[in-house]
């Protein structure tokens, strides 16, 4: 399959080279000169669970995009932060023919409603992976470990190239399973960003020194609460006791001393968060809503003043 992965940076990378790996026409475009320097001259570096592996993926400067003009993908990954998709979707909306479809892995909420300025509802394919990856460095990977992914067209017409894309996925080792209801799954998976993700960064703790708090329980279940709330109103029957287990578990898992990717962007790199589409999202939907969300407006507000103290 002709894949373009639009964001080399973590999880681009680990995609890229899995799907590199296993055979398909894997090629890159990143915003970040450094990286797509780096990977221009070195190759994709990475340590796999533990080795060394390089791989030659053609990588372009998002600025530069006209060079591919007339490459038609069939699929085009989304691997931005979601602070980044739309403008980047800006630039790279020139490579997405009629027969190009978009899958969009990033964690967050209102994906769909950016993406489908760029390509219609039936090209479109939402889904979370469970699947994680770091930076070292420009063009260089750490990827260990294992993970799965869910995928699911956003609209009846797209299945039968999502179940491709689950084909071409299983023969890279990703682990596909096709969702019956990803929506669920992303606003899931939004519930533990929204309490492990914000939490940690602005106690500047990892997960378990979170769990150990006495406050923890509280402010899990209040902000899931909330998530529950409005998401109900979409349509999605969140379980808020379930969704509190299925958080409160990485309290005690091998991960626990583990600190969330938003507390490495904030805390660590002074990097803008993701905050605007996970508890911000909760907070936006729900005054659209009239549906009260104040632990997530609160968190909301205080991680875009810490951001704005750490950029100082
Ligand atoms: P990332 O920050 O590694 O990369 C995203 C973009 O930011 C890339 O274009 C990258 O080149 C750029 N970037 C990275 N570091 C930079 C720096 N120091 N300066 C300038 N630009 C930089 O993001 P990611 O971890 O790949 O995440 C992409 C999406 O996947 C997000 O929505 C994230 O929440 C989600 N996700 C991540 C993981 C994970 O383990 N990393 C797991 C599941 C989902």
């Amino acid at each position: 399959m002709k894949i373009v992965i639009v964001g080399a940076g973590a999880m681009g990378s680990r995609f890229a080279l899995m799907l590199h790996h296993s055979g398909n026409e894997v090629t890159l475009i990143d915003g970040w000169p450094e990286n797509v320097a780096a990977i221009k001259k070195f190759g994709l570096r990475a340590q796999f669970n533990g080795k060394s592996v390089v791989a030659k993926i053609p990588i372009y400067q998002l600025d530069q995009v006209q060079q591919l003009q007339n490459y038609q993908a069939d699929l085009l990954i989304a691997f931005t932060k979601s602070n980044q998709l739309e403008a980047t979707f800006d630039k790279v909306k020139t490579l997405i023919g009629p027969n190009t479809y978009v899958l969009c892995l990033l964690n967050g909420l209102g994906h769909e409603a950016v993406l489908q300025k760029y390509v219609s509802v039936d090209h479109l394919i939402l889904g979370i992976t469970l699947w994680t990856a770091a930076l070292s460095g420009p063009g260089q990977a750490v990827l260990i470990g294992t993970g799965n992914v869910e995928l699911q067209n956003f609209s009846p017409k797209g299945k039968e190239f999502t179940l491709q894309v689950e084909k071409v996925f299983a023969a890279a080792g990703l682990n596909p399973q096709y969702s019956d209801n990803v929506k669920y799954s992303i606003w899931r998976k939004a519930c533990v960003n929204g309490t492990l993700n914000t939490l940690c960064s602005l106690l500047e703790c990892n997960i378990k020194e979170l769990g150990q708090t006495s406050f923890a329980p509280t402010l899990l279940k209040e902000i899931i609460a909330e998530f529950a709330a409005v998401a109900a109103h979409e349509g999605i029957n969140l379980n808020p006791d379930e969704v509190y287990q299925h958080v409160a578990v990485a309290f005690t898992s091998d991960s626990a001393e583990h600190y969330p990717s938003m507390y490495q962007d904030l805390v660590q790199n002074h990097r803008q968060t993701e905050i605007d589409f996970i508890n911000g999202a909760v907070w936006s939907k729900g005054q659209q809503y009239k549906i009260a969300t104040p632990y997530c407006a609160l968190l909301t507000q205080l991680i875009h003043a810490k951001e704005e103290l750490l950029q100082q």
